[in-house]
Order: C-alpha cells, then sequence, then structure tokens
C-alpha cells in the first residue's frame, strides 16, 4: 500500500524513487559526529573564492532584505561580453543543477528520450525522470563518454536531448572544438545538446568549442561552483541560442539566483588575476597527486577538471573499501557509480595541507582494502 500522502502526488511523483543523489560532506559529518579532516570529494574548490567576491557578498549583505535582479543585471552583461555573445544568449540560474532542472523541463515531453553516458554526473538523469523522459544510458568506452555511440542512439531513438558533461565528471577527461562539433553534426537535428561545462574554466589548453558556436540545437552550462569556489551561493548561467535561452524565462524561479550570488559572482567574473592563480594551484595539485598515484604503482587519468580520478585497478568493491578507510580517517572523497568506472577514486583538488592528509591515509588505506580482500 502506498503512503496516504500520495494522494496528492501525480501518478508520475509516485514513481520516483524518494532518494537525494547525493550526501553533501556536511551531512556526512553530522552523520558520523566527526567533522573531515580533508574535504576532498564533492569538487568543490578548497582554494576559496576570490577575495574580491567575499568582500561583495559583505557589503550586499545588509542589502539582503531587498530581492536581486530578476534579469541577471551587470553579471549577465558582463557574462555575454565576455563570452562574444548577446545578453539575449545568457541566463543566470540556481547553478548547473538548477539550469539542468529548467532545460529538462523545456525540452522533456513524458516519454521523451533522453540520451546520457552511464555513470555519468546524474543530476540531469534526476531532473528528466522527473518531467516523465525515457532514460537512454550509453556506456563509457576508454573512460570518456563514447560519443559515436551516443549518436547512434539519439539517432535511433530520435532523442530530444543529449546530455554530456565536457569536461567531464566523474573521468575527468575532455573533448576538443573539433570532436563535439562532430559531434553535433552526428545528431538528429531535433535532438538538443546540452553541454555541461562546469570545469570549463580548468581545460587548461585543450581547446573547447567557443562560446560565439551558433549551433541551433547547442545548449551551454557553466558554473560558479567550481574554478570560481563559489558552490554554496548557488549560481551558473546558460548560453546558447537566444529564442532557446530566453525561453528559460517561460519556466524559470525569476528571483531564484539572489542579491548576494549576483554580487560574489560578478567580483569573481571580473577577479581574472585570482582565478588564474587558483587554475595555477589546480594544475600543481593535480600534478602532485599524480605523483601520489604513482607512488603507490597507480595511475592517475588525465583531467581536465579540478579532481583527478585515481585508477585503483581493481574493481567497485576495492574502491568502496579504499574509500571507507578514507573515511575513517577523516579524509572525504569519492567514486563514480558503475563499472568499470568504479575502480578509480576520485580526488578534487584543494589546499596542500588536505592533500597531505590524503596522501598519509592513501597507503593504509590501500593496504587496509587489501587486506579485506
Ligand atoms: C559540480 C557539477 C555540477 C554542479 O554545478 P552547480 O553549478 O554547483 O549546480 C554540474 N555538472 C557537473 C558535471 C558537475 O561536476
Amino acid at each position: 500500500m502506498s503512503d496516504p500522502s500520495d494522494v496528492h502526488l501525480t501518478p508520475l511523483a509516485r514513481s520516483l524513487p524518494q532518494t537525494i543523489p547525493f550526501v553533501s560532506a556536511d551531512v556526512a559529518e553530522r552523520r558520523r559526529g566527526q567533522p573531515y579532516a580533508a574535504r576532498l570529494g564533492a569538487n568543490e574548490s578548497g582554494f576559496g573564492p576570490s577575495p574580491a567576491a567575499v568582500e561583495a557578498i559583505a557589503v550586499a549583505a545588509s542589502g539582503v532584505w531587498m530581492y536581486g535582479d530578476e534579469t541577471g543585471g551587470p553579471l549577465r552583461e558582463a557574462i555575454a561580453a565576455r563570452h562574444g555573445v548577446s545578453a539575449d544568449q545568457v541566463r543566470l540560474g540556481e547553478g548547473v543543477d538548477g539550469l539542468l532542472g529548467l532545460a529538462a523541463r523545456l525540452t522533456l515531453a513524458p516519454g521523451a528520450i533522453a540520451v546520457m553516458p552511464e555513470g555519468g554526473y546524474p543530476t540531469f538523469a534526476y531532473h528528466a525522470a522527473g518531467f516523465g523522459a525515457r532514460i537512454d544510458r550509453v556506456p563509457y568506452r576508454a573512460d570518456q563518454p563514447d560519443l559515436a555511440a551516443m549518436a547512434a542512439a539519439a539517432q535511433r531513438a530520435k532523442a530530444a536531448v543529449v546530455y554530456l558533461a565536457n569536461p567531464d565528471n566523474p573521468m575527468g577527461g575532455v573533448y576538443d572544438a573539433a570532436a563535439i562539433r562532430r559531434f553535433l553534426e552526428a545528431l538528429p537535428h531535433e535532438t538538443l545538446l546540452i553541454l555541461d561545462e562546469a570545469y570549463a574554466e580548468c581545460a587548461g589548453d585543450a581547446p573547447l568549442l567557443e562560446m560565439a558556436c551558433d549551433a541551433p540545437n547547442l545548449l551551454r552550462l557553466r558554473s560558479f561552483s567550481k574554478a570560481y569556489g563559489l558552490a554554496g551561493l548557488r549560481i551558473g548561467y546558460a548560453v546558447g541560442p537566444a529564442a532557446l535561452v530566453s525561453s528559460l524565462d517561460r519556466v524559470r524561479n525569476h528571483f531564484g539566483v539572489g542579491r548576494l550570488s549576483q554580487a560574489g559572482a560578478l567580483a569573481a567574473f571580473e577577479d581574472s588575476g585570482y582565478l588564474e592563480q587558483t587554475l595555477m594551484r589546480i594544475d600543481a595539485c593535480k600534478a602532485r597527486l599524480g605523483g601520489v598515484a604513482r607512488a603507490h604503482g597507480l595511475t592517475a587519468l588525465p583531467s581536465a577538471t579540478n579532481f583527478v580520478a585515481i585508477d585503483l585497478g581493481r574493481d567497485g568493491a576495492f574502491t568502496r573499501r579504499v574509500l571507507g578507510a578514507l573515511d575513517a580517517q577523516d579524509v572525504f572523497v569519492r567514486m563514480p557509480s558503475v563499472a568499470p568506472l568504479d575502480r578509480c577514486l576520485r580526488v578534487s583538488c584543494g589546499p596542500d595541507a588536505e592533500i597531505a592528509l590524503f596522501e598519509q591515509a592513501f597507503g593504509p588505506a590501500l593496504a587496509e582494502a587489501d587486506a579485506a580482500a
């Protein structure tokens, strides 16, 4: 028998699992009754935001009684100018995760097909299911989303949407502009590509698709949560064809991106010196994590993000034991959800002191997981 309160829910809502896809570090800390000493699991930026952003938020704080600018104001203008697109082609949202929900709502009728990588970043699937879409999951190939197989799946199903995170989470790889252009050409013209570029700033020399790309079936999403270090503000933005992007106005929570978020994100966006510094710290950290992996005879996958997937060379059960042993040593990291990706441990970049704790705990955790095998 279903719960009596279910009578208020739509049949679709009743059919959805009652789960939250991620357990945050904060909730995990409360459950274990002990804080983490190294918070390296959620790809937050432990390097912190620009001091200019902190200052802008502090200055804006006493004005928090006022609603924000529902158009995105100067931040939206600055984003458009930086990317060489018109302000019509930009909308702010409550992080990439919030924008993914709006994009799903705009594009997925009940029964529509959404194609995505199996084991990839899960939030789009969560939203797609919430609008009654059917999800076609395509396995990775050589630790990258399999673009050819995803395009074939989209062709077969005449998919409404294909979702791709590029750079990728959880494996950290990236496709360059030419590969993404070929992928767009291989999709049916009625299929929208939602390109989640939460890690775009970290992609380094990998030449991402140019922002001025005017493909009619491409929606790009970017975040202030990762390289900019503002995950707690909940702010990101969409860029794409004006007609599509402005359609977000039909469904979005118009005052959902508050004044403090807009003020902090604008200051961070304009502090390019601090971003550069963070990216250098991320690169140094990735090199160090690569060294830690090698010291144990393991390899770190190439990363165009702010984290590193360390290939433990075993199975998901082994990785889970390593994760548990690290957790017991107050080190928070995560792992991919499906085989064969789950042979990897995903470690976010962070300050040296926290990476040192991971480095110390990693060897004993590997030994403990081995002994339990
Ligand atoms: C972290 C992450 C997000 C979440 O971004 P927010 O802007 O904080 O909502 C979205 N997509 C991917 C691939 C991520 O890794």
